[in-house]
This record gives C-alpha cells, structure tokens and sequence, in this order.
C-alpha cells in the first residue's frame, strides 16, 4: 500500500484565479513523492474549532524540482472560504498523497478529457503530465458561467481545449456532455478520461460504453479519512 504523509506545507503563493477560484501553491517540508492525476489530498482547515473534517482537494500539480504541490480551490462553503484566504508563510497540514490516480494513456493513444467544475484541476495535472504530443489530446472543459472558467494559456501547448458553460458565455451553451465533439463521433478517441460531478461522469461512461472506448472517471468521494478507514465513502 502506498505510504500516506500527514506533514505541514508553507504557503508559497496564493493566486486568485478568478472571483472564486484559487490557485494555492505550498511547499513540502520533505521531498514529495511521485504524485499522480487524480491523487489527492486531504486539507485541514486551521484555527477553525467548527470545521472539523479535513477537506479533499485534488493535487493540480507537482513541482518536484522546488518541492511545491499546488491545489485549486473553489469557494463553496465555510472550509474553501477560509483556504481560499491563506497567505504567504501560513502553514497548512496536508494527508497526502490520497486516492488512486489515473492511469496513464499510451504514448499513440488518442485522449479525450473532460472536466466540470472542480474537476478540471486533475484533467490539466493529467493532459500536463501524460506527455502525449497536444494533437492528441481534445479537452472539453464545463463551468457554470465564463467567470467561473481559469485561464488555460498555460495549458494551450498539451491540448485542444473546448469550452462549455451553461448560460453560454464562454464557447458551447450547455453541459459538457452536450458538446457536439461528445455528440457526433466519439470513433477518433482511444480512450475518455472524465472528472466532475456524478451525473456528469455517469453520461460520460455511458457514451464510453455505447461507443465501446476506454474510460477512466474519477470516483473519490468526500470522507472523514481519506484512505477509507472510516467508511464515509462506500
Ligand atoms: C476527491 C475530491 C477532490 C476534490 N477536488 C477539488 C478541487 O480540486 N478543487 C475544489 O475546489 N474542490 C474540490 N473538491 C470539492 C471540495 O472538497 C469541497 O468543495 C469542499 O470540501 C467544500 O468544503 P466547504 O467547507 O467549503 O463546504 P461545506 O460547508 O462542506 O459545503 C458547502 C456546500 O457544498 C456541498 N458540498 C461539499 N462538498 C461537496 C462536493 N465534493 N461536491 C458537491 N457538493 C459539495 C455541501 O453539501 C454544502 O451544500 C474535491 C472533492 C473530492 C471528494
């Protein structure tokens, strides 16, 4: 079993991404392990009695040359509202690393990944890391409204990005999985990769299905623990 860490990060940078998303980077006290997409880690929110639980945030990426994990926070409630407001030198407790992890695609695969919401943190970490040349990689990225939607120029070089929101501000008016690339011909892919809200992956793995691709959506769930010892997640 894969060796879990309870330690405190440094806050190194937080970064407003948008009016409610943050992209908060902090440093590891010892050599991070391998981290894969889809692994994430459970966030403590400190000086705070009524917030009991840890938090999950998916990693978004690892900087294993300086150390740095970095997590997106979207403000939902109590717990990412008080994240979302950490500075520079606050120190954070994180369990990590938690869950499983995507696979990796091979190296000729053709790959569609799809994010919504809060999912699109491990889908950038996975399309980043996966080293495919970008031709082979189409994201389709859903948010609610075009503010709510991070800026992907980082991200440009991995992949062809496609947008959906559901009031039409940014790209496709609708979900993601009625964006024609899902619709018309999902033939061309090898394999789907999808993380965002439950029904959202459900009609993923079932076009998967009826098209018969390969598919990989990410199950983790909230829980007290993490690792499942508590059984929050069943
Ligand atoms: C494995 C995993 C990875 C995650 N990765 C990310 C990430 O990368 N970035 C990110 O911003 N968020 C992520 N989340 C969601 C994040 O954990 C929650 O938004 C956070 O725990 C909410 O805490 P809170 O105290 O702010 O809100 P709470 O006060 O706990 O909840 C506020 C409201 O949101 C609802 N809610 C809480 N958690 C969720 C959830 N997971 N899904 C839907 N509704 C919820 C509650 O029922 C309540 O109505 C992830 C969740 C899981 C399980």
């Amino acid at each position: 079993m894969e060796k879990r860490s309870v330690d405190d990060f440094v806050v190194v940078e937080n970064i407003k991404l948008n009016n409610s998303n943050f992209l908060i980077r902090m440093l590891a006290p010892k050599p991070l392990p391998i981290i894969k997409p889809g692994q994430f880690v459970n966030v403590e929110i400190s000086n705070c009695s009524e917030i009991f639980l840890r938090r999950p945030f998916s990693v978004f990426d690892v900087d294993y040359t300086n150390n740095q994990l970095s997590i997106i926070v979207k403000i939902l409630g109590r717990g990412s509202g008080k994240l979302s407001r950490v500075k520079k030198g606050d120190l954070i407790s994180l369990v990590y690393p938690l869950g499983k992890g995507f696979t990796y695609p091979d190296k000729l695969d053709k790959i569609l990944f799809i994010g919504g919401g809060s999912g699109v943190a491990p889908m950038l970490f996975l399309a980043k890391d996966c080293g495919l040349p970008m031709n082979n990689i189409d994201l389709i990225l859903g948010a609610r409204t075009a503010d709510e939607h991070i800026n992907v120029s980082d991200y440009t070089k991995y992949g062809k990005f496609h947008f959906t929101t559901d009031d039409g501000t940014l790209g496709f008016k609708g979900v993601v999985t009625e964006h024609p690339v899902i619709k018309n011909d999902l033939s061309e892919y090898d394999k789907i990769y999808a993380c965002g809200p439950l029904p959202m992956m459900k009609a993923v793995a079932s076009d998967a299905v009826k098209n018969d691709i390969f598919c990989e959506v990410s199950l983790e769930n909230s829980m007290a623990c993490g690792f499942g010892v508590c059984l929050c997640c069943i």
